[in-house]
């Protein structure tokens, strides 16, 4: 069991803790493996066989004209190998795994990844939204919930030895289950007693980000090392996300490499990449530079480059340098990238 002394100023990858130093850029939300099948698939999946997913179904799979099971599943070692490579050989140093319990997380795998790659991989813990669970977890207490995420951060996660270095995607749905309640409390607890930093996956609900941070707030905790994913799907205003990024949290965009505005998940108009740039360009013009992260929370095939994708590469290959394009500073680009992360993967 690792003590916190020993962990302190330090980061915890899937093969270890390292100096926080070596990170480099790195993306803060994504899937190396995942199950992302949706419940009610995964209680009746189709009968029909489906085909492979090629050149000429990719982009249909994408927009959601087409419903494939193969596309919500990440299981491929030698694929996610090479799409981390190409990450690697765009400047790429160090990726988050948020895959956490109901998405099928493989500890063992990420680190057989992490060695392959020599890339930086910090994988997190705890539980995804309320419909993804399984029923023995809707009876067990917060304080059952904080032990596990302890456990996972400081011995072992999910039956292996691979340790967590960051606490979530812990999973809201709109409205905000019980259960939900229950799992967030535990891990403000275990964010308290490991000093491990905290990713929230929000509710589809423009409000619910604040709903979150008041009650995190409520518990006596700061936001300081607690990150909102998922805003380029959740807030569509200013207004909004200013008050957001007022309680001191880090606004994650984190969808970068969609490009269409068709979001199947829920009835909205999603950004592209151009606009998210538009928004983080507000919010640091406003003075909250160092309160926001990218990256692209890749959890299906077609957003990967063999699958007609975008890859873990993008960011660095795409964005970084059109942020230069758009009037960030190198120093902006370095701090979104490098330093915040590596303030909040720096075990407290
Ligand atoms: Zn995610």
């Amino acid at each position: 069991m690792m003590a916190r002394d020993d962990m302190r100023g330090r980061a915890q990858t899937v093969l270890g803790l390292v100096d926080p130093a070596t990170l480099g850029p790195t993306l803060m939300h994504e899937h190396v493996f995942i199950d992302l099948t949706p419940p009610p698939l995964r209680l009746n999946p189709p009968s029909e066989q489906e085909s492979e997913i090629d050149l000429c179904n990719c982009w249909g799979i994408a927009y959601g004209q087409k419903q494939f099971m193969r596309n919500y599943r990440l299981d491929e070692t030698d694929v996610a190998i090479a799409e981390i490579q190409d990450m690697k050989a765009a400047g790429g140093g160090s990726l988050v795994d948020l895959t956490v319990g109901g998405l099928n997380p493989q500890p063992d795998r990420l680190a057989e990844v992490a060695r392959a790659t020599g890339v930086n991989i910090v994988m997190g813990c705890g539980y995804y939204v309320n419909d993804y669970q399984s029923p023995a977890n809707h009876t067990r207490s917060a304080d059952d919930f904080a032990r596990e995420m302890i456990e996972q951060i400081t011995v072992g996660a999910w039956g292996t030895q691979v340790r967590a270095g960051i606490i979530g995607e812990i999973g809201c749905q709109a409205p905000w289950t019980d259960l939900e309640k229950r799992v967030m409390d535990g891990a403000i607890t275990a964010m308290q007693a490991t000093g491990a930093a905290l990713n929230i996956h929000p509710g589809r609900d423009a409000d619910q980000p604040l709903e979150v941070t008041e009650f995190i707030r409520a518990r006596g905790q700061s936001l300081e090392r607690v990150v909102i994913s998922h805003i380029d799907r959740t807030i569509f205003d200013d207004d909004r996300l200013l008050r957001l990024a007022d309680t001191g949290c880090v606004v994650e965009f984190d969808l970068f490499g969609w490009e269409q505005t068709a979001y199947p998940m829920s009835d909205i108009d999603m950004p592209n990449d151009g606009a998210r740039l538009k928004m983080i360009k507000l919010l640091v013009d406003k003075g909250y530079r160092e309160q926001i992260l990218i990256s692209h929370d890749i959890c299906t095939r077609t957003r990967l480059s063999r699958y007609g994708g975008h890859g873990y590469q993008h960011i660095f290959a795409n964005i970084a340098p059109r942020m230069l394009r758009r009037g960030f500073t190198q120093e902006d680009v370095n701090t979104i990238l490098v330093s915040t992360p590596r303030r909040l993967l720096t075990l407290a």
